[in-house]
């Protein structure tokens, strides 16, 4: 068993890898943004770090922290939606979905990639089919598709500074799941999400160039 690194694990999806990975003998490194939901990682047996993924002070500290980890998976988690409504787009929606979905990931995965190649694993992030340009069917959701297809972009970036390092980098769709995201009347529970995503992560091959897959291994078109 390895070392796992899950940034935004305190519900939803995040929380229940965190769950898995643990559950399967995995030592777990957890990030939140709440001290209550810290303790309540550390509780389950993770090793927590206080993170709200758009403070720039506490990504850096978490690098500094984390410094020299060897992470044989590690999965960019945190997201938002934004506004569900659509038409005008505020410029405070604006900035908080893409500072969170986009940002964020400019400036972790930098940070995290070196610590994912010392023990050639697995860098993913939490995309979504609906960040896929080119399979696009409905107009909803203009600002959050933006946001994951631009998060899609800098990873494909990462990917070539440290792809031929050891870091297999991975956009996932974790299904449309019943998280306080996806909404109750979702597909997917979180058990059968996080199940799926790491079984992917456990059998995709070393890879040099960014994939996109759904969490049951599909590839998606980018
Ligand atoms: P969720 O239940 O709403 O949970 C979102 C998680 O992100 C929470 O842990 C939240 O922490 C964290 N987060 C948000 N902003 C943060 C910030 N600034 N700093 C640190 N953590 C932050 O969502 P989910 O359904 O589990 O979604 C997880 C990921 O999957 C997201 O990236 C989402 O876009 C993606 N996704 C979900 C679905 C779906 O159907 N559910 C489909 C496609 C993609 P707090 O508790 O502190 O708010």
């Amino acid at each position: 068993m390895g070392t796992a690194l899950i940034v935004g694990a305190s519900r939803g999806i995040g929380h229940e890898l965190v769950r898995q990975y643990l559950a399967e003998g995995w030592r777990v490194i957890a990030t939140a943004r709440k001290k209550e939901d810290c303790d309540m990682l550390a509780e389950m047996g993770a090793e927590p770090h206080k993170l709200d993924v758009t403070n720039v002070e506490a990504v850096a500290g978490l690098g500094w922290k984390l410094d020299g980890e060897h992470l044989d998976v590690a999965i960019l988690n945190a997201g938002v939606y934004g506004p569900k409504s659509e038409g005008f787009p505020m410029q405070s929606d604006f900035d908080a979905v893409m500072h969170t979905n986009v940002l964020a990931a400019m400036r972790l995965l930098p940070i995290i990639a070196p610590m994912v190649c010392l023990a050639r694993g697995k860098l993913a992030v939490m995309s979504s089919r609906m960040g896929s340009l080119s399979s696009r069917t409905h107009p909803n959701g203009t600002l959050y598709r933006a946001s994951k297809a631009a998060l899609n972009s800098v990873l494909i970036d990462t990917a070539l500074t440290f792809g031929a390092r050891g870091a297999t980098c991975v956009a996932l769709h974790p299904g449309w799941v019943r998280t306080d995201m996806g909404g109750s009347g979702a597909d997917l529970s979180v058990e059968e999400s996080a199940r799926g995503i790491r079984k992917t992560l456990a059998s995709l091959p070393p890879s040099d160039q960014a994939v996109y897959r759904d969490y049951d291994g599909t590839p998606i078109p980018w």
